[in-house]
């Protein structure tokens, strides 16, 4: 089975067309054999997927620090909960077990882990496919100020090709798919 990791936002009190699109996306993640590995919540974006996605018989892994746990917040009810000391060891994990990252809309928790996978990419630590779902036009500041960020050659231009970005749900297989033959080609082109 193929591990997609999801960031997402806790927060629960949103526009329900980000509720939806979680649904969504955890309905088609189970369609197509996807197991999910997410931060281990049970509210806002994160307990949509995971209950989305355990309701239909999928595979759910949450990966939570000790923390956390010490606030009840981790989810009680899927597959597996990996319990770390730390909030880094956590993200590491993350990391590891999944095939694939996606970002699903969140605030500055979503937002951290977003940046630093693709920072860990930009460096070579990293070699996954990282998907953006710009679900409402969410990110539209964030990918605009990347550009920009490339346009005054803070990031080379090469390295817009870390992630990409796409609006439906339906659309972030196919995204993921392309981006490993790319993250492929970046491999080979990197032992030549
Ligand atoms: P945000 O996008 O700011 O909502 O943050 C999402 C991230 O915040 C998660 O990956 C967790 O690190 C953390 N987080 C915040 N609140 C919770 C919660 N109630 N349960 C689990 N994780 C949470």
């Amino acid at each position: 089975m193929k591990y997609i990791t999801v960031y997402c936002a806790s927060s629960s009190k949103l526009n329900p067309i980000y509720l939806t699109v979680a649904k969504k996306l955890g309905k088609l993640l189970v369609e197509n054999g996807f197991g999910l590995v997410y931060g281990g919540g049970s509210v806002g974006l994160m307990g949509q997927l995971a209950d989305t996605m355990m309701s239909l018989g999928g595979k759910v892994i949450g990966v939570i620090p000790r923390f956390m746990c010490e606030v009840e917040w981790q989810h009680k009810g899927i597959s597996e909960l990996i319990i770390t000391e730390t909030m880094h060891e956590r993200k590491a994990k993350m990391a590891e077990l999944g095939d694939f990252t996606l970002a699903l809309p969140g605030g500055v928790g979503t937002m951290e882990e977003l940046f630093e996978i693709i920072t860990w990419k930009q460096l070579g630590i990293y070699e996954k496919p990282i998907v953006i779902l710009n679900t409402n036009n969410y990110y539209h500041y964030l990918i605009k100020q990347l550009k920009t960020s490339s346009e005054e050659l803070f990031i080379r231009p090469q390295h817009l090709n870390l992630w990409s970005v796409v609006k439906e749900p339906e659309e972030v297989l196919v995204a993921l798919e392309n981006d490993k033959k790319i993250c492929d080609d970046m491999r080979k082109f990197a032992k030549i």
